[in-house]
């Protein structure tokens, strides 16, 4: 691993009489040819060792030993070696001690190829074989797997996310473990739990990760229960291999709730309690509010064309949404042997949708207000009326017309039927 800045760092570290080494994903990631993402430092030196020996540092978390070294090429974080006391809440070390031993450092770390460290000459210091794991592919917790998930129960699901991403099998032992301690992920807060998911979710083998997570059953531990059946995907597990085909997290959890089968109003509250930001959750809830406008009016005795349904739910629930929803039909593989309504959505109306969807979409004149050739204040000074919640249904009524082509989207013609609406 060279990066210059950083080598800069432990050079100094060392010149003033400490011991320093790169640790943690940095050197895994070097070990494994891949890019290194952010750099971890650890020294012997204590905390105000670190600030006095360099210029200019930021004390970013001295609870637990670690200064933000700041030099011409970059931000450095450095990490005084510790030991942690005395785990609770079983996420977080009661108290943390400053330690002389590398070795000792590298034991409180969660898996073995995690818990390696390199010199600035590139030697590489291994004590509990990382590397040889590694080389195994096999993802092992340092020390006994039993304690570990019990100190810090987000080790289980970081477990999952790095045996997905980085396409490990889990060590026997350390997969007991976490099938015993899967209960301890009540404890751990939703946003850490939110963004693990995430990041399997975006990895490159999603299903891998899902159906690792079926098989832990950490899923109905969660914090705050999610009312999802999760284990509807087992029936769609074909399908789950179709997830790595699509682009960008936001298709992928669409696709992976689409199989839940569960209405867009629950997808959307679910989300919220994974502390899903406002936009993501509403990219993927819409897609799903789309969908089940599409499947419910399929449905009915005397369904309206499929090209109205779809055209109006595109305006609704936006442009987007309606071309996410055509990215996912098109990975979903066949449906045969398969019931329930999805199953039934997948047979009877996605295949006129793939056929006729995507030139609908080009047919329609405009998705949002904005797009409409007329404005609210237009529509006052029109009418001669004060503006009021009259108005906004109003446009949203004109909205829709145009974007069927009942009327032109031009000002003339909206303006009267406006004035023919009142
Ligand atoms: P990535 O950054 O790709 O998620 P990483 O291994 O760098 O992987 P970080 O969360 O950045 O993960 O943590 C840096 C290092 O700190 C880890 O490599 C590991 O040695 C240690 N570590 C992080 N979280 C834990 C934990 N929950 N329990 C034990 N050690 C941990
Ligand atoms: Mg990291």
């Amino acid at each position: 691993m060279y990066d210059p800045g950083a080598s800069e760092v432990l050079t100094t570290l060392m010149e003033a009489g400490y011991e320093a080494y790169y640790v943690g994903g940095c050197v895994r990631d070097a070990v494994l040819g891949r890019p290194i993402k952010d750099i971890d430092i650890a020294t012997s030196a204590l905390p105000e060792q670190v600030i006095g020996i360099f210029q200019r540092t930021v004390p970013t978390g001295l609870q637990h030993g670690t200064v933000t070294v700041l030099i011409a090429q970059g931000a450095y974080e450095v990490t005084t070696f510790r030991k942690e006391a005395a785990y609770e809440g079983f996420r977080r070390p009661a108290s943390v001690a400053y330690i002389s031993d590398l070795t000792e450092d590298l034991r409180r770390r969660d898996f073995t190829m995690n818990a390696m460290a390199m010199d600035v000459a590139g030697v590489l210091q291994d004590p509990y074989d990382g590397q040889a794991d590694l080389a195994a592919g096999v993802l092992r917790c340092v020390g006994i797997a039993e304690e570990r998930f019990g100190e810090d129960a987000l080790r289980m699901l970081r477990c999952i996310r790095f045996a997905s991403t980085y396409g490990l099998e889990i060590e026997a032992s350390t997969w007991q473990a976490l099938l015993a301690n899967a209960p301890l992920l009540r404890h751990i807060a939703m946003e850490r739990v939110r963004s693990e998911l995430q990041r399997m979710v975006e990895g490159p083998a999603p299903a891998r990760a899902v159906r690792l997570l079926l098989a832990s059953g950490l899923l109905a531990y969660l914090k705050k229960q999610l009312p999802l059946p999760f284990e509807a995907w087992l029936a769609w597990d074909d399908a789950l291999d179709a997830v790595s085909a699509l682009e960008g997290q936001h298709d992928r959890w669409a696709m992976l709730l689409m199989l839940l089968e569960v209405p867009a109003d629950v997808v959307r509250a679910a989300l919220q309690e994974l502390t899903f930001s406002r936009v993501d959750g509403a990219a993927v809830a819409e897609v799903l509010a789309l969908r089940d406008a599409v499947a419910a009016q399929a449905q009915v005795d005397d369904p309206a064309p499929l090209e109205r349904v779809w055209k109006l739910g595109a305006v609704r629930r936006g442009e987007a949404a309606a071309c996410a929803l055509l990215r996912l039909l098109r990975e979903l593989p066949q449906v045969e042997g398969k019931r329930g309504g999805l199953a039934r959505f997948l047979t009877q109306t996605a295949p006129e949708l793939l056929r006729r969807g995507e030139d609908w979409l080009k047919e329609v004149p405009c998705f949002s207000l904005k797009e409409l050739a007329i404005s609210g204040q237009d529509v006052a000074a029109a009418l001669d009326r004060q503006p009021g919640p009259w108005m906004g249904r109003l446009l949203q009524d004109l909205l829709e017309r145009a974007a069927l082509g009942e009327i032109p989207n031009e000002r003339e013609a909206l303006i009267y039927a406006a004035q023919a609406a009142k």
